[in-house]
Order: C-alpha cells, then structure tokens, then sequence
C-alpha cells in the first residue's frame, strides 16, 4: 500500500489499477473500473511554481511534461499523447540535458505556472452572506457571533455582501455608510438579473441601456452601483457589524400550528442574480446560513402546516414528496446559472429539522460549494467549521475559484465522466465516450469553487479491442494521463497546475493486475459508484449491486479449486477488499433509511469531494483501544473490541467516538483520576482525547465529538459501526463483547457466503 500513498503524495492521484487491463474486454471483466481520483489543489511541498507559460502541442494541445522525448540538438519535443513533433520557441534555445526547465525534471509530474502576462489583474474574492431570520433568538445568537468572527478573518482585499431572509429577501446596502438601508424582494418567486437592475437602482439618474446584456463594470455598469453592495472587507467592518449586531428574528407572526414563512429559494435567486449583475466571470460565493425547511416560493420542501411532516427517504421512494422535485428542478436552474457566472453555492445548514440541503445538493455540488450540517449554529461541527474556512494557516482550505479542468488522455483510453463537485462544459471531444458516468460528454469541467481538498472521480473507459495491435503490444508499454487545471488561486492570481501520470498497460497475467491494485482506492470508487447510482437509477439495488461486483472480483482474482470454498484465498494485495464492500454495506452511503434525506445528501456530498484515505474512514470506521494492559492499539472494528476496563475511540469520519468501558466509567464517576496514586488512570483517560484532538484539528467539516460510557444512551453512535459478531441472536455468543441488537449478518457470516458464491 505504501507504494500508492508515495504517488499520491507526488501528483495527488490514487487509481484502483494502476496497471491498466489491456482491452476492452479485460477492463469490463476487471469490475471495478479503471479509474482515478485526482486532488487538483493538493499541497504538495516541493512543487515548482514557474513564471511563465506552458509550452502545448500544437496538435492536441496537452502540456510539455517529463515524459515527452526530447531531441536536444534539434530542438524539438515529441507530445506524448499524439506524438506531434514539436519545436521549442526560441526562449528554450539553451536547453540541453544538463539545462532542463524544471516541467522537464522527472520528479516534477506536476508542476503550476504563473505567467504575469495572462494571469491579469488580481480579483478580490466575493463572499455573500446569505443569513436566515426565522430561527429562535438563541440560535440569531450563536449565528452573530459565529458571523462576526468570520468577518474579522476575511482577507482584507475581499468583498462582501448581506443579504437576509424570512418572509421577504433584504439586501443590504453595505457602502451607505452610517444610515442601514435595503432592499426587499418577495419570497414568493425567483428574481431575474433584469429585476435586480431595475429595482436596485442600478441606472438611478442615467440612461438605461436599450439591450438587456447588462453585467458587471465590463458591461458599463458603473463600479459606484456595485460598491453599494460589496464592499472591501477592510472598509466595512463597522457596518457589517452593526447589521449583524441588528440581526433580528423575522417580525411576522407565527400561528402554533404553521412553521415560518422561510423563503430559503428566493433569498439564493437574489443573491446569485446580484453576483450575475456585478462580478460575472469572476471568484466569489454565495454562503447560505439557514436554520429551517424553505416553505415560500420556489425551491419550498414542505408546506407551512406543521400536521405536513417533512419528507422522509420513505416518502422519496414512495414517490409521496410533492414538492420535491420541483425544488430540485429549480435548484438545478440556480446551478446552471451560477455555473455560467462562475460562482459557488456554500450551504450551512444548522437546525434540528431538515432544512433540504437534499433538494440544494445539485447547486452545491455543481459549482462546488461547501456543505456543513448541524443541530444548532452554537454548535462546535458549525462553529469551528466556519472558521476553519477562512483561518489562512496550514489548516486552512485555501479557497480557490473559477477552474477549468481539462484531461489528455493516451490513444484507446476515453473518459465517462467525473463523480465529484464540478460540472461538465460539454465540450465533446474525440477523448469522451460514449458510455457517461456523473458529468460526461465532455473531457471539460468547470469547477466554481475549489480547495486543497477538492477531489475528483475520473471514471475512465478503455477503448482497446483485441487485434493485431494488441497481439503485437510489448509488455512494459505506457500510457499517459495529464490533468489540466486553470483556476484562480485563493491569492487572487490566475494559475494553472499540470499532473502527468504514467501507467503501464497490462499484458494479460492477472498477477500483474493484482500487483497494481489499490483496494483503498477501489473502495473509494466503489463508494462513489453505488452512492451516484442509487441517486439516479430508478429501482437500483445497491446491495445487490455490490455483492455481484465483489463475487465478479473474488472469481476473476481469487486462489480457489472449482467448488471448494475451504479452498478459498485472496492475494494480499485484495484480501481487505471484501472487508470494505461489508462496510459499506452497512454504511450510511447505502443504508439510507438510518437517517434522513438531509443527512445522506450531506454524507454523500462529502464523501465525492474527498481523497481516498478521508473515504476509507467513512467506509470502515477506525478503532483504538486503550487500556492499562497495552498502549493505544488498533483493534478490529468488531463486538468484542469492547470491554470493561477498555477506552476504545472511534474514528467514522462525521464523528469521533470516546467509548468507555463500564469499570473505567464507574472509576471515573468515583473520581480516581484527581486523586494522588492514581497518576496512570488519569493518563489513560486523556490518552484518547488527545487523539480525537489531533483527528478534528486536521478534518473538514469538523466532526462532531461523542463521549460516552458502556450501556448509556450515546453508546449507539459506537455500536451501529461495529460488527454484530455477538448479535442478540447468535447461537454461540463469544466471550466478552457486547451483544448488538440488529439482524445484520456478521462479517464471518458474509465472507461464508462469499466463498461459496465466489468458487461456483
Ligand atoms: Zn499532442
């Protein structure tokens, strides 16, 4: 496995085969498919940032890298991917094979160019806030203060907009200076460019211009309108403050038995259209703070009786949500239109309801947003998380804007599409497929927003047929992959970053295959692959669906004589593999019905913008034990990990678990660990704090923290990821452990059946 983290630790790339299955065919019979998840913005240390622009191929235009062939003496280098030879201009004259340009040095694969001359002026990144009303004056509370904090750490050349909502929009005009003005707009309907032109007062006292292709300062329109409402951060801290400081629950009354009137759909259509009028083409983001379900206007997910419950994954399958896919549809209109100004959709979602984040999914995920969901805005996974946005240390996101993404692929290898936040410019190209997958048809995206995090799920297909081509195919033969990535650097600057990766085709051994698999990876893409399809397949069968693809993968791939399962082995190269597919049988991307469709839009989301180790951990949860026997341990994630006198922590990604085993509970509740002699105890109980610590130092969104005792009632959140090895209806309950109440099937029980299926 360590071979696959050094690479990804090179170019941000992990692939589930990174020796690729030479034909068609042999990649279909493969299961998983070939495939990679890319970090485009990973930090990496050593990475050369050069002054000046990228030579291209003239032909397909991909970008010099340190796979191309060079011919020193005359000058000229062979593309990689379509073998066009190609002169260097003359500002290369002096290279030789002791004067390389660093794109040309073999350990920069990827490598970021600056050029002055194209990068332009330096945009100032755009944040609006987009600030719900309707929520109790606890909750207005913590959002102010949440708020105010966020504020003081913008960067200083960054605008900044208001908006609020309840009943009505309302716009705050931030550059009035002393005297709080506004504009308000209906919840009820959707707001046009064209209205916020009009009423905002945009051509107060001058001509309006006959055609309606108004937008920006590019545009003519005059950058003392826009200055009214967005301001640099550094100008208007003290009136920013003081509209949080007069923040104020929605005034309209509410009848005991209705919900509020909260117009969550309108209040984005205002802000994007606002972004449309004034910064199209450039960095900015809409950030919706909302602490309800929308019921005015459009993009509404229940209506205002409260005797209406919200929808459930129930209601979803029944097809009994009868505003749920109008919302998505006109969240689906919010994103294009965002998509096209080029801005993001950020969305914290803070409340004890569902406020739709299932039905914005499509917006956020599309331009690449952010999404942070919790119980309450005083709450640390919202609070710490908002912060953690903006602080511009190492922990940071660095919040960059306005990519585009390009591949280049080598001949017989085409793209699907993308499973991750970003949105195809259909831009069809002799490298698209046939055959889609997420965002297809194109072998372009666009990504609105992007950080360091941001990662990207390329489902490849292999175009190979069997030949004499392929008859005469040498083992050891390349392919080349190359990401290009344009985008505009949380600096304010235009950059553009290249990956080129080389993976060597297969010649036919499965054991050649087998010594390329990455099951983290694979896991990881499997994850992504049954979480899209059960959001747009109808009648999609996910487990049924993953057990085939596992009994597919152990037949093609496993040691075994025909129809004796007790013969049964898996290279180690696979062997965790079935381990993950259990987990993620159980997990929440597939056990939908545990939670509500809020929550798993929000699981999902996070798990298609992360890297394959942040995957793992939402897939198979991690365990340690901690006890007086043996120091911190990882144990398996199992019923009889827990023990009496044992602290086992869990890490399940969304949240940290410290479970204590019920002596050391008691020993707790009586005090030992403040008492002298006792010095060890006390250790032991702090040992896995400070590790959870550490885990949600690192981690975005900020996990939630759960610390409980054996048999209380927070003990499920540990409980429902372990293996029921000692279910309640075992025949043979092991020793120790703890009986879990669930009529799941153990692993034990699962890799049985495996065998036996896998060797038929
Ligand atoms: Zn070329």
């Amino acid at each position: 496995m360590s071979e696959f983290l050094e690479l990804e630790a090179l170019d941000g790339i992990r692939m589930p085969w990174n020796v690729i299955p030479g034909t068609k065919e042999d990649a279909v019979s493969c299961v998983v498919p070939v495939s990679a998840i890319y970090t485009p913005l990973k930090s990496i240390p050593d990475m050369p940032v050069v002054p000046y622009a990228p030579l291209r191929c003239r032909m397909c235009r991909s970008i010099l890298n340190p796979f191309s062939r060079v011919d020193y003496n005359a000058k000229i280098w062979l593309c990689t991917f379509c073998f066009q030879r190609n002169q260097f201009p003359q500002h290369y004259s002096s290279i030789s094979e002791n004067n390389l340009p660093p794109e040309l040095f073999p350990q920069y694969t990827t490598i970021e160019y600056m050029s002055t001359a194209e990068t332009g002026p330096v945009m100032p990144p755009v944040f609006i806030f987009v600030v719900d009303t309707c929520i109790i004056e606890e909750e207005i509370g913590y959002l102010k203060s949440a708020l105010a904090q966020a504020t003081e750490l913008l960067p200083d050349n960054s605008l900044v907009g208001f908006i609020t909502f309840g009943t009505y929009v309302q716009v705050h005009e931030l550059g009035f200076g002393l005297l709080p003005k506004s504009y308000v707009f209906k919840g009820t309907k959707e707001v046009s460019k064209e209205q916020i032109l009009e009423q905002m007062c945009f051509f107060a006292g001058k001509q309006k211009p006959t055609t309606w292709v108004i937008a920006g300062t590019r545009d003519g329109l005059s950058s003392e309108s826009i200055s009214r409402f967005l301001v640099p951060a550094s100008e208007c801290e003290f009136v920013l403050n003081s509209v949080i400081e007069e923040l104020q629950k929605d005034p309209w009354h509410i009848p005991a038995d209705q919900r509020a009137s909260r117009c969550t759909g309108a209040a984005l259509s205002v802000a994007a259209s606002l972004l449309g009028v004034c910064v199209p083409g450039s960095g900015a983001r809409i950030m919706a703070f909302v602490g309800g379900p929308s019921t005015e206007g459009p993009g509404s997910i229940v209506s205002k009786s409260l005797t209406e419950p919200i929808r459930s994954h129930k209601d979803l399958d029944k097809d009994s949500a009868p505003l749920f896919d109008k919302a998505v549809k006109f969240y689906d209109q919010i994103a294009k239109q965002l998509v096209h100004q080029g801005h993001v959709l950020d969305l914290f979602a803070c409340a004890v309801d569902q406020v739709g984040v299932a039905e914005m999914k499509v917006a956020i995920e599309k331009t690449g947003g952010i999404v942070v969901l919790a119980e309450s805005f005083g709450h640390s996974v919202f609070k710490d998380s908002l912060l953690r946005i903006f602080q511009s240390a190492d922990n940071g996101l660095g919040l960059s804007f306005n990519g585009i993404l390009e591949i280049n692929c080598s001949k017989d290898v085409k793209i699907q599409g993308i499973i991750g936040p970003c949105s195809s410019l259909e831009k069809k190209s002799p490298l698209s497929a046939d055959t889609v997958i997420g965002q297809g048809n194109t072998s372009a995206w666009k990504m609105c927003g992007l950080d360091k995090k941001t990662s990207l799920c390329f489902v490849y297909d292999i175009s190979r047929k069997v030949g004499p081509d392929t008859v005469a195919q040498q083992t050891g033969e390349q392919l080349y992959l190359q990401f290009v990535t344009y985008y505009q650097h949380h600096e304010g600057q235009m950059r553009l970053r290249t990956t080129t990766i080389s993976r060597q085709w297969a010649s036919g051994a499965a054991t050649e295959l087998i010594d390329g698999f990455d099951q983290e990876a694979a896991a990881a893409v499997v994850a992504r692959l049954v979480s899209f399809k059960m959001e747009t397949e109808a009648d999609f069968d996910p487990i049924r669906w993953l057990d085939r693809a596992l009994i597919r993968l152990c037949t093609k791939f496993g040691d075994y004589q025909k129809e004796t399962p007790s013969s049964f082995s898996l290279s180690p190269r696979l062997s965790i593999f079935p381990q993950f597919m259990f987990n993620l049988r159980r997990s929440q991307f597939v056990q939908v019905f545990n939670n509500s469709p809020d929550e798993t839009a929000y699981f999902r989301m996070t798990l298609e913008r992360e890297n394959v180790g942040n995957a793992v951990a939402m897939i198979q949860p991690s365990l340690i034990s901690y006890s007086f026997q043996s120091g911190p341990m990882p144990v398996l994630l199992d019923a009889t990990a827990i023990g009496p006198d044992k602290i086992l922590l869990l890490d399940s990604y969304f949240s940290v678990v410290i479970f204590h085993g019920i002596t050391i509970a008691q020993w707790r509740k009586a005090g030992y660990q403040d008492q002298e002699g006792h010095e060890a105890f006390a250790q032991l109980l702090k040992a896995p704090h400070d590790e959870s610590d550490a885990i949600i130092k690192e981690r975005f969104p900020v996990p939630r923290l759960v610390v409980c005792d054996q048999y209380g009632s927070q003990a499920r959140f540990l409980l429902a990821k372990l293996n029921p090895s000692v279910a309640y209806n075992s025949d043979n309950p092991a020793p120790g452990g703890d009986v879990i109440f669930t009529d799941d099937v153990s692993f034990e029980v699962f890799m049985d059946h495996l065998q036996r299926l896998a060797v038929q």
